[in-house]
């Protein structure tokens, strides 16, 4: 794919394969760079139109083109859709039936196949990419990139595999896609991926239909009052936002008690049930949801009215990201931060048990020696079960474990221990790394707790932590902190100044 195209061209490629009149802001500049062989970084918000970017040139490509994904809802979205469009498409993912997946692998191995969709799971697999190879893979595309810098919770250590995957397949061109990046996440990104040289492109993070404030709280009897104001407020769809899943149950039940319709989404309901929530909430039979961050990644829904964080989130990129979800469809929308100071203390309390500790690290590897004498390398799953230590954390410690050459990982999630009797010391170094991530977290949490006590504009401050070259001069016109918006009590007297005209007018005119 070295080619560089003309602009009259891609239009009308665009026109022919997708029915769009014109490429949105950076399309172009991405489809080009990926046209033209580079790699490249593109950052631009949900629901801009970050697919066409690795579409419309793989749609010109002889090639296949991989696509990894975190999440099976997106990849099913996307390889429908180009399915639709007459392509070939390989959906390889646990919740594929198994059937499908033997007949995609054959197409796989038989060169026919246009898009293979993948976890990164699964191309952790060495059997996998040899047998993606069977076609010459012309581009290599990370939905949601930003999940190789995410170490949190729900961190994939898989997606640390991914250059090696991209190495083995050839060395494609490699396309990151995310809605979410500060410098620091690019540079993981650009880091992880082997691409130090990708293009960067980059649509800004201004969103000028979202008034932002902060409303000021002491105790959970306040909060819940003024959370009540907030959404009286608000017409439309709403989500609130909580930290816990026990924070999400405990709204739902005073929420029911004021007659509050909502629906609650956590990670902890089945499946099932969420994937019924959601579909209520984007059908828009429920208009207002209370849900845990577990509700989101790649929620296309354009008419939200309003997001409000019943607790902080635990950065500045986060909170972009989670009221981000508000006025996609560019009409006003409010978005709204309950803050207690009080619930630094929850998230600092988030930040201590988030990562493994030497102690983790050295029961994964004693967990690991007890295993030693199996004629197989012992699966994750039995490794998990003799050990005390949190599924998650198990996986992260095998992780970083394998990375310091001190554990093999063999085919079909095994492992086996390659030094056995190491001290504690050397053990435990396989954590640093972690720890430079641990001062990185606390310093995020600072500055949204910056954010949250601020007394200046809401929007500089977040394009200022984006590093945004767009910055403004002069207020934003739209966050609480800006002298020109009036304040709630202000507005409330505008409002029943209003009111009081109206009912003289209409006194008057004896309507
Ligand atoms: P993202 O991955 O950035 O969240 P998607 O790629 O899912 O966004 O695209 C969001 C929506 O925008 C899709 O419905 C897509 O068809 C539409 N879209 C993308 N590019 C254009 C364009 N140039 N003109 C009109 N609609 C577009
Ligand atoms: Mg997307």
């Amino acid at each position: 794919m070295s080619i560089t195209p003309s602009v009259q061209g891609l239009e009308a490629k665009l026109e022919e394969h997708f029915g769009f009149e014109r490429f949105r802001a950076g399309q172009i500049e991405a489809v080009r760079a990926v046209m033209e062989g580079r790699d490249v970084v593109v950052v631009m918000p949900t629901g801009s139109g970050k697919s066409l970017c690795y579409q419309l040139p793989a749609m010109e490509s002889k090639g296949s083109t991989v696509v990894v994904s975190p999440l099976i809802s997106l990849m099913k979205d996307q390889a429908d859709g180009l399915r639709e469009n007459g392509f070939t498409v390989a959906e390889m993912n646990s919740a594929v039936p198994l059937t499908q997946q033997r007949e995609s692998e054959a197409a796989i191995a038989a060169g026919q196949v246009e898009f293979i969709f993948c976890t990164p799971e699964r191309l952790a697999d060495p059997a996998f990419r040899r047998l993606v190879l069977h076609r010459p893979v012309s581009l290599f595309v990370v939905d949601e990139a930003h999940c190789i810098s995410q170490w949190g919770h729900d961190f994939r250590p898989d997606f640390l595999t991914l250059s090696g995957a991209i190495a083995d397949l050839g060395r494609p061109p490699v396309l990151a896609l995310t809605a979410s990046a500060t410098p620091a996440v690019i540079e993981d990104i650009r880091v992880r991926l082997c691409i130090p040289d990708a293009k960067v492109v980059h649509t800004g993070f201004s969103r000028p239909n979202i008034t932002l404030s902060v409303v000021p709280v002491s105790g959970e009897n306040e909060k819940r009052s003024r959370l009540l104001e907030t959404l009286a407020e608000v017409e439309g769809t709403t989500i609130i936002y909580c930290a816990t899943v026990k924070s999400v149950d405990e709204l739902m039940s005073f929420l029911a008690e004021q007659q509050v319709v909502a629906e609650g989404y956590h990670g902890k309901m089945t499946a099932k049930r969420r994937a019924q929530v959601q579909n209520q909430f984007m059908s828009g039979e429920s208009n207002c949801l209370v849900a845990t961050s577990a509700f989101g990644l790649g929620i296309d829904k354009p008419d939200i009215r309003s997001v409000i964080h019943y607790h902080m989130p635990g950065s500045l990129e986060a909170y972009y990201q989670e009221f981000g979800r508000a006025g996609r469809d560019g009409k006003p929308a409010r978005c709204t931060l309950l803050y207690d100071p009080e619930d630094r203390k929850l998230q600092r309390f988030f930040l201590g048990g988030r990562y493994p500790n030497d102690g983790d690290l050295v029961n994964a590897y004693h967990t690991l020696a007890r295993l030693a004498d199996r004629p197989s390398p012992p699966t994750l799953k039995e490794i998990q079960a003799i050990s005390p230590l949190r599924s998650g954390c198990m996986k992260v410690c095998l992780s970083l474990l394998v990375g310091r050459g001190i554990v093999e990982r063999h085919q079909g999630d095994c492992y086996r221990l390659r030094e056995k009797g190491l001290s504690r010391e050397s053990i435990a170094a396989a954590g640093r790394s972690y720890r430079d991530k641990e001062e990185q977290d606390r310093e995020n949490l600072q500055r949204m707790i910056d954010y949250a006590e601020s007394s200046s504009c809401r929007w500089q401050a977040l394009l200022t932590y984006f590093d945004d070259d767009a910055l403004m001069v002069g207020p934003c016109l739209h966050c609480d902190n800006d002298p020109s918006v009036p304040d709630e009590t202000a507005r409330l007297s505008m409002l029943r100044k209003c009111v009081e005209e109206f009912a003289a007018v209409r006194e008057n005119s004896s309507l």
